[in-house]
């Protein structure tokens, strides 16, 4: 029995290293995925800045061709004050060529912020186009390395498996039952160590007569507490070794 509580450690170690490596194994493409997120996000914020700045350009030219009409009516004021007959006419003449002088030179300074806005943006947009691609390649490299980790993961994991199942075998059926049965309520752990006369998976003190038939390790022993197989500190230390 004393080896089969050896081997019941040993099984448990074996099951935990082969959960952690499922676990990474079946991670890898949650990880390319988010590694692509990051890419795709910044290749969206480009092609909006991209929309952006030609919005920004639309509205510059909407605002040129007003100027124009507006400069032509100028133009047109200034010849009527020119060969008006009469004071007033002139001042009318004068007045309106005034006010659309001001809205000309208003919607020259908005052309112009937008223009220059729209350069920001085009500054901007190559920066994060750079970004973008600087991450796709880092996704490229991350999956042709997650393609080798891979390989060597699953190498591992049929290792790990093929250990496992002659440990097993050698527990045999019922103390592999009884095992089985704790491994999913005790998280993995269903197996405790028994040190300075206590269960190391609850903390339980044990009665000291089952702490010696713990120790000498004939039978299978359980925790009061937290039903784990109780193995001694000793044998614990032969199935680490
Ligand atoms: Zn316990």
């Amino acid at each position: 029995m004393e080896k089969v509580l050896v081997d019941l450690v040993r099984l448990q170690d074996l099951d935990r290293s082969i959960a952690r490596l499922s676990a990474r194994i079946g991670g890898l493409p949650t990880e390319i995925r988010e590694k692509e997120q990051v890419a795709e996000a910044l290749e969206a914020t480009a092609s909006k800045m991209d929309e952006e700045r030609k919005a920004l350009l639309v509205k510059a030219d909407g605002l040129e061709v007003d100027l124009s009409v507006d400069e032509l009516r100028i133009q047109k004021l200034e010849a009527q004050s020119r060969e008006a007959r009469d004071a007033s006419s002139v001042q009318i003449a004068q007045h309106e060529a005034e006010a659309l002088r001001t809205r000309v030179s208003e919607a020259q300074d908005q052309a112009l912020a937008c223009m220059d806005e729209a350069e920001t943006l085009a500054t901007s947009k190559e920066a994060t186009l750079l970004e973008a691609s600087q991450a796709q390649e880092v996704v490229i490299e991350f999956r042709s390395q997650a393609g080798e980790d891979e390989v060597e993961l699953l190498q591992e994991l049929e290792a790990r498996q093929g250990q496992r199942a002659e440990v097993a075998a050698r527990v045999g059926a019922d103390t592999l039952h009884r095992y089985q049965a704790l491994y999913e309520p005790r998280k993995g752990r269903p197996v405790a160590r028994m040190a300075e006369g206590a269960c190391e998976g609850c903390g339980m003190a044990i009665q000291p007569n089952d702490q010696g038939k713990v120790r000498v390790g004939k039978s299978v022993m359980t925790c009061p507490s937290c039903s784990r197989i109780l193995v001694d500190a000793a044998f614990w230390a032969r199935a680490k070794e």
